[in-house]
C-alpha cells in the first residue's frame, strides 16, 4: 500500500498544529480524528481556531486574524470543512487559505477498502490538483446586466510546479503512470499551456509513463475502468469535480482524505464538505477526517503511527460490523470512532513490530 507521504521536506520540528473544527459535520468528525491521533500516543499541541460560518457568528468575519496568525506560526493545520454559500455570501475560505499560504498541491488518495461494497474492488489512484488558479482565481464581474464573465487563469509557473509535484510524487511512491486531464481541444490557450508544461516536465521522468486524456472521456473511463489510472494531474476545477467522482468509486466522500501542500506549510482536510443534511446527528462517517489525520502525522514525521491508523481503519471496514449509514450500515459516528480507537489500541499492544497490514 502506498504511504502517501508528503514530498516536501519537513522544515519544523514543532508539533503545534492549528486545528479548525469547521462547520456542519466538521466538529463531529474532527473530534474523531483527534481522538484517534491521541490514541497513537503522538503528542500534538492543538491551537484551536474558528473559521467559516462558525467564525462569522462569533467574530463577525469568516477569516479571523487569529486564524491567519496561528497558521503563520504553526505552518500546518488539520481542518474541518467550511461552509461557502452557493451564489451569494463571502468567497470560499478554503480557497482563501490555500492562496494565502500558497498551498498549491492538493493531494487526494483514493483507495478501495475491503468491506466497502462498490463496483470496483481495487481502486488505487491519487488525484493531484492545482490549487491556486484556474477559475478559482475569483475574477468575476458583470459586463452589463445579464452578462457576466469569470476568468480562467492558467500560468506557466503554476502549471510547471504542479506537474513537477505530480511526477515527484509518482517517483517517490513508485507509481508508474501520470495522466494529465484537460480540455485543450476547446480551451486551446489555457489548457494548451497546462499540457505543454506537463509534457516538458514528463520528459524529465523517463521512468514514469505519461498520458493525456480529455476530461469528459477521462470521467467515462474512470467509472468503467479505474485501473487504467494511477496519478491524475489536473487543473483546479477539473480536479475538484474529478475528486468527488473518484470518491464515488470507493464508497463516497466519507472515506477520502486530502492534503494541501506548499513549500512552507500544509493543511490536511477531507474531500467532503459540511454535509448540512446530516450535521449534528452523529451519523457522519469520520473515516475521511481520521485518514486526513494520518496524513498529517506522516507529514510531522510520524510514519509508523500514521500507518497504524490506516491499518486500524482498514480492519474496521474489512470486518464490516461497524459501518456508518453512507456505507450501508447503522453505526453512529461515535460507534465507528470507538471501533477505530479499539483497533489502534490493539495494534499498539501488538507492539511496534506489528505489521501495518493493508486495507
Ligand atoms: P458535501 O460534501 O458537504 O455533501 C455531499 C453529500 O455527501 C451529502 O449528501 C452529505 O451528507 C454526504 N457526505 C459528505 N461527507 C460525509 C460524511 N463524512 N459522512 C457521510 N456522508 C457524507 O457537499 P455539498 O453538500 O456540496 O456542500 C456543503 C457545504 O460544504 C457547502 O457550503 C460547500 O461549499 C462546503 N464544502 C466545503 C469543503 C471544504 O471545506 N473543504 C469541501 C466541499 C464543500
Amino acid at each position: 500500500m502506498a504511504t502517501f507521504a508528503p514530498m516536501m521536506a519537513r522544515r519544523r520540528a514543532t508539533k503545534v498544529v492549528t486545528l479548525v473544527p469547521g462547520d456542519g459535520i466538521g466538529p463531529e468528525v474532527m473530534s474523531a480524528a483527534l481522538a484517534v491521533i491521541a490514541a497513537t500516543g503522538v503528542e500534538v499541541e492543538w491551537d484551536r481556531q474558528l473559521a467559516g460560518a462558525a467564525a462569522l457568528k462569533r467574530y463577525g468575519t469568516p477569516v479571523p486574524d487569529a486564524l491567519l496568525k496561528s497558521m503563520r506560526h504553526t505552518g500546518v493545520a488539520l481542518k474541518g470543512p467550511l461552509e461557502t454559500r452557493v451564489g451569494e455570501g463571502y468567497r470560499s475560505i478554503n480557497v482563501h487559505l490555500r492562496k494565502t499560504f500558497d498551498l498549491y498541491a492538493n493531494i487526494r488518495p483514493v483507495l478501495s477498502f475491503h468491506g466497502v461494497q462498490t463496483p470496483f474492488r481495487d481502486v488505487d489512484l491519487v488525484v493531484v490538483r492545482e490549487n491556486t488558479e484556474d477559475l478559482y482565481a475569483g475574477i468575476e464581474y458583470e459586463v452589463t446586466p445579464g452578462v457576466v464573465e469569470s476568468i480562467k487563469v492558467i500560468t506557466e509557473r503554476a502549471s510547471r510546479r504542479i506537474a513537477r509535484f505530480a511526477f515527484e510524487y509518482a517517483r517517490r511512491e513508485k507509481r508508474k503512470l501520470v495522466t494529465a486531464i484537460h480540455k485543450a481541444n476547446i480551451m486551446k490557450l489555457s489548457d494548451g499551456l497546462f499540457l505543454r508544461c506537463a509534457r516538458k516536465v514528463a520528459a524529465k521522468y523517463p521512468g514514469i509513463r505519461y498520458e493525456e486524456q480529455i476530461v469528459d472521456a477521462a470521467c467515462m473511463r474512470l467509472v468503467t475502468k479505474p485501473a487504467a489510472f494511477d496519478v491524475l494531474l489536473l487543473e483546479n476545477l477539473y480536479g475538484d469535480i474529478v475528486s468527488d467522482l473518484c470518491a464515488g468509486l470507493v464508497g463516497g466522500l466519507g472515506v477520502v482524505p486530502g492534503a494541501n501542500y506548499g513549500e512552507k506549510g500544509a493543511i490536511f482536510e477531507a474531500v467532503h464538505g459540511t454535509a448540512p443534511d446530516i450535521a449534528g446527528k452523529n451519523v457522519a462517517n469520520p473515516i475521511a477526517a481520521i485518514l486526513s489525520g494520518a496524513m498529517l502525522l506522516e507529514y510531522l514525521g510520524h510514519g509508523h503511527p500514521a500507518q497504524r491508523i490506516r491499518a486500524a481503519v482498514g480492519s474496521v471496514l474489512r470486518s464490516g460490523r461497524v459501518l456508518t449509514h453512507d456505507l450501508g450500515g447503522k453505526a453512529t459516528t461515535q460507534e465507528m470512532t470507538d471501533s477505530v480507537l479499539r483497533a489502534v489500541g490493539r495494534s499498539g499492544r501488538a507492539g511496534k513490530g506489528a505489521s501495518a497490514g493493508t486495507p
